[in-house]
């Protein structure tokens, strides 16, 4: 029996034979994993409730020779379904090779009444053992950890003095690190100027860029109805479109980012620091471009994507959340560099599987099918209801009122 025919419990049982979940976690995932209230409350703000989502799994991601089964939190259907399709086609193929680059985040701390920009510069340029030490200092942990501040830059941008802080973060996120260092270098630095620094805070730019690429045969990419060349030959072109059409552009980018975001999500991490750095990343020539590219290399479809990926494997609310500590187990995230490799190649796997059904049998074939049982839940269906409706949705227009209609049916059947 296939993965996804499986029942959630049937799929528990595969994962802990393959060795991917320890029978703990298996108990820990066929809980019903809410949260401790203190710990809900202690979280966020005003807390009243929790707010479920489904994990899910996409199946055998191969990066750099190692095979991940990646935990993904989503609501939308069709994402791991794509995600593990994208994945199946790039593992035919040797799977994907990505590489991170090392993991700094830059704050800045800028000023903006300053009389003379010039002497300001050369003043912060001549200080930068001292603003070393004073960032040692406020952050000792992290430099015992091998971090901390690694390089201070300035800049003159209109009439503001910017001065950029560019700090190791090792295995964590590093938002909180960054502006601690930030907060407590600012005083001195506006000792030195004799005037306020306007802002202190970490930059979600992130410039530090994993790249994910994979070469595909092109029959590996063949359709029911389509050969693989023609739909590779779509698949370029689809590429092309997304870096001179900014309207496609987004659609791409957001194909992309549904495995990411639901892959960050499941880990514990900041899925608006990802989603920021990585549209400002899209942006960044002048012109909002596809993250992605696919081209004809001879009889091969090579695809690649780099993107700024600020995320961590420690810190934040991941030692908070159970849910998020046990994701990063079943995905084998041993460092942040294998994160953050297993999320851009599952990006890029993503949009393989998004444009291959674009340039097939289009998006809607697969998310329709899919979508059946979001329908049957909102007619109503409960229990085994919501498969009998869904399935019986298949034959039939996928729309609210023939849900509805089927449930009806199906209850006077059942007698009710
Ligand atoms: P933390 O403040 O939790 O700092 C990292 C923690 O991880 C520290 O407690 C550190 O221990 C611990 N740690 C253990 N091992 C390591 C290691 N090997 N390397 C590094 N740290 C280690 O989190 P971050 O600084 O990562 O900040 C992330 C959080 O900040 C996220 O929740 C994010 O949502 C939030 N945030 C985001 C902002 C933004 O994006 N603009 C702004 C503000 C907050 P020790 O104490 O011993 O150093």
């Amino acid at each position: 029996m296939k993965f996804y025919q499986m029942t959630p419990a049937q799929r528990r049982d595969a994962l802990m034979q393959s060795g991917d979940l320890t029978p703990a976690d298996a108990a820990f995932w066929a809980d019903r994993n809410v949260l401790p209230e203190a710990i809900a409350d202690a979280l966020s703000e005003n807390q009243i409730g929790q707010f479920a989502l489904p994990l899910g799994v996409a199946r055998d991601l191969m990066v750099n020779g190692q095979m991940y089964q990646v935990p993904m939190a989503t609501e939308e259907p069709s994402v791991i379904a794509a995600a593990s399709n994208g994945a199946r086609i790039a593992k035919l193929n040797g799977g994907v090779t990505a590489t991170a680059a090392k993991h700094v985040v830059v704050g800045e701390v800028v000023f903006d009444q300053l009389a003379d920009l010039q002497a300001a510069q050369l003043v912060i340029n001549a200080r930068r053992g001292e603003i070393k030490s004073l960032a040692d200092a406020a952050h000792p942990s992290i430099v015992r950890r091998g971090g901390g501040l690694q390089q201070v830059e300035t800049e003159i941008i209109a009439h503001f003095l910017k001065i950029s802080l560019i700090i190791d973060v090792q295995q964590a996120m590093g938002a909180n690190i960054v502006n601690t260092i930030c907060e407590a270098v600012a005083p001195q630095l506006s000792d030195w100027l004799g005037s306020p620094a306007l802002v202190a805070i970490l930059s979600n730019d992130d410039r530090q860029l994993t790249t994910a690429t994979v070469a595909l045969n092109v029959e590996t990419l063949a359709t029911k109805t389509t050969d693989g060349a023609t739909i590779a030959r779509k698949i370029a072109a689809l590429s092309d479109l997304a870096q001179v059409d900014g309207a496609r552009a987004v659609t791409h980018n957001k194909g992309i980012m549904n495995g990411i975001a639901a892959a960050v999500l499941a880990s514990g991490n900041d899925t608006r620091a990802v989603s920021a750095a990585v549209h400002a990343y899209a942006a960044h020539s002048g012109h909002y471009v596809g993250l992605s590219t696919w081209q004809l290399v001879g009889d091969q479809l090579v695809g690649e994507l780099s993107l700024p990926m600020p995320v961590g494997v420690v810190g934040g609310a991941i030692s908070a959340l159970p849910a998020a500590q046990a994701a990063q187990r079943l995905g084998s995230y041993q460092d942040v560099a294998t994160l953050q490799a297993v999320l851009v190649a599952l990006g890029l796997v993503q949009n393989l599987a998004a444009l291959r059904a674009l340039a097939g049998p289009g998006i809607q074939a697969g998310h329709m099918a899919l979508q059946a049982n979001a329908l049957a839940i909102q007619a109503g269906a409960v229990g085994d209801e919501i498969q009998v409706v869904a399935q019986q949705l298949q034959q039939q227009t996928k729309d609210l009122a023939t849900a509805k209609a089927l449930l009806t049916q199906l209850r006077l059947q059942k007698g009710e």
